[in-house]
């Protein structure tokens, strides 16, 4: 019989759990609460907290609503987000990560210093991010987001260089990144691996975890960018690793050949519950 297994490391992290816990315990406690934005990037936990009563809202709603309190989800906001909800007299629940925080931190603090020598702070991150806009807020908007090496040349390779990376950046990226930029730079230039370590410390762990199944089915929601890095990471090992971002996305021919066990993980946006529906269905199919 063929052995089905949720990985006990995989799931919320805990910056993800706080805000999903506020959420739950404002929303049993009656109260009318708004969020900008998908509260995680996970469709399915998103729906779910929507049927509770949770307003999913954009920024151009804020005026409309009379009373009730905004929540700030752990990607973070920047600061004209805390004016708007000031000037409308809204309540706000700050849920933003300590981690997130601390970094919006750091880089407040580096694009101060850097102004005075006419040096360029630089995110490596996805553009248009909920976390990346957060940051860019810390510099007056003056940052230099970067995806990718192809979007290097978007720095004045003539001026100081700083940079910082989105917590749910591949760290070997940034790496390979930094080294092509001091490739074309005569000094060597500040960088900081801020990769969250609820991200980077889950990938030996799901690595290991993915080598003992002889099939690896990963729950993610489309738009988590955290849920790309750790797929990514169990491909690396087990070739025979699939992606779904609910239960009935499992196909049955996948796991054809399989002899002894069958793996299932997901992202720090991952309810345990879905992992849990996602292995019922593979159950029901071997
Ligand atoms: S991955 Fe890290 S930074 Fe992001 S919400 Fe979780 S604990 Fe916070």
């Amino acid at each position: 019989m063929i052995k089905v297994e949720i990985d006990t490391h995989s799931g919320f992290c805990f910056g993800v759990r706080k805000a999903i816990e506020a959420a739950d315990r404002m929303l049993s406690n009656g109260n009318d609460v708004y969020c900008v934005g998908d509260i995680v990037h996970n469709d399915a936990e998103a729906e779910r907290l929507r049927k509770l009563g949770m307003n999913i809202i954009s920024y151009n709603n804020i005026e409309e609503i009379k009373e009730g309190t905004v929540l700030f989800r752990a990607h973070g906001e920047p600061p004209a987000s805390y004016r708007l909800i000031t000037n409308a007299g809204l309540k706000l629940q700050d849920e933003t990560c300590p981690v997130v925080l601390k970094l919006q931190d750091r880089i407040k603090k580096a694009y101060k210093q850097l102004k005075e020598i006419n040096g360029q702070l630089v995110i490596f991150g996805k553009r248009g991010h909920a976390e990346v806009i957060g940051l860019e807020g810390q510099c007056e908007g003056n940052a230099i987001v970067i995806e990718n090496e192809a979007e290097i040349d978007l720095i004045d390779f003539n001026r100081p260089v700083e940079i910082f990376s989105q917590t749910t950046k591949d760290p070997k990226h940034l790496k390979r990144i930094v080294e092509l930029i001091e490739s074309r730079k005569e000094e060597s230039i500040t960088w900081h691996n801020t990769t969250c370590k609820q991200v980077t410390g889950r990938v030996p762990k799901l690595k290991a975890f993915a080598k003992q199944h002889d099939v690896i089915i990963f729950v993610g929601g489309k738009k988590s960018s955290n849920a790309k890095v750790l797929f990514a990471a169990c491909c690396d090992v087990n070739t025979k690793s699939y992606f779904v971002s609910e239960a009935s996305d499992v196909m049955e021919e996948w796991f054809v050949g399989a002899k002894s066990s069958v793996g299932v993980c997901g992202a720090t946006s991952t309810p345990l519950w879905q992992m849990e529906e996602v292995a019922q269905r593979i159950s029901s199919l071997l």
